[in-house]
């Protein structure tokens, strides 16, 4: 399975940054889980190609850029641009997002070729399929409804925390997965933060390495993301001296295979 964490923002000389400052990942150039920068950051052949996206939460980050995306292939979609999400963030993106004033209603909306947007409503703790995988999404603990996802293609599975604080319902669904190969989990804030990252459900270094303690088998890459930009350095130096095997930081940009 391919995935990239694609990159937000670019510097003078159109080279992407490290800094995340919104969050899609990409799996196989055709699946999108979240959609903060997909509208600014796709290739030519990711954007001709996906069609699929898991949407885990409605906060902005997450989906800025995918009324714009979809916006931008309104003429050309031949296929409805398909959103997966739970009930209530379907609710979210309806009420908050896609609502005529903040920007269409696509769900409403046709082009030549048929309807342009559909939402497909998502199970908690069951299976689903989204083009070539098989996904299981399980509610974390964010401030609005959010869902984790182990997400698998037959041969190697990835588990996506998404925004949380502590859990134990991903940790269970986790645990189950023993042949996981990845796990994409976030830090949001520096130690010195734990109060904002309490309130606004994140993980600091601190945190997350208590948490990992629930792991019960190891062996898997752990991936850090959804680290704040402005505090970038100081999360990574305190992530390595958790000393913590297997724990590096995702860059964006970057194709990572497993
Ligand atoms: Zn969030
Ligand atoms: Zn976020």
């Amino acid at each position: 399975m391919r995935i990239q964490l694609l990159p937000s923002t670019f510097d003078a000389q159109g080279v992407a940054t490290l800094e995340q400052r919104l969050t899609c990942f990409v799996i196989d150039d055709c699946v999108a889980v979240d959609a903060g920068s997909i509208a600014i950051a796709l290739n030519a052949e990711q954007r001709s190609k996906v069609r699929d996206i898991i949407v885990t939460h409605p906060h902005m980050d997450h989906v800025a850029s995918l009324p714009i995306f979809i916006d931008d292939l309104y003429p050309s979609l031949q296929e409805p641009m398909r959103i997966y999400a739970t009930e209530e963030v379907i609710g979210l993106l309806e009420r908050d997002v896609f609502n005529w004033n903040v920007y269409p209603r696509f769900s409403d909306l046709k082009n030549d070729y048929g309807p342009v947007m559909e939402y497909i409503p998502i199970p908690v703790g069951e299976p689903f399929r989204v083009a070539h995988l098989n996904v299981v999404a399980v509610p974390v603990n964010h401030i609005v409804p959010t869902v984790g996802l182990v997400v698998s293609d037959g041969q190697t599975s990835v588990a996506f925390s998404s925004d949380t604080a502590e859990t134990d319902d991903f940790w269970k669904i986790v645990n189950e997965m023993k042949g996981l190969d990845a796990l994409l989990i976030e830090a949001s804030f520096p130690d010195r933060m734990s109060k904002l990252a309490h309130v606004s459900r994140h993980f600091t270094p601190a945190s997350l390495g208590q948490e990992l303690k629930k792991l019960t088998h190891n062996g898997m890459d752990i991936m850090a993301v959804h680290l704040k930009p402005s505090y970038r350095e100081e999360i990574i130096e305190q992530l390595h001296a958790l000393n913590i095997p297997k724990l590096g930081v995702m860059e964006p940009g970057r194709i990572y295979e497993w």
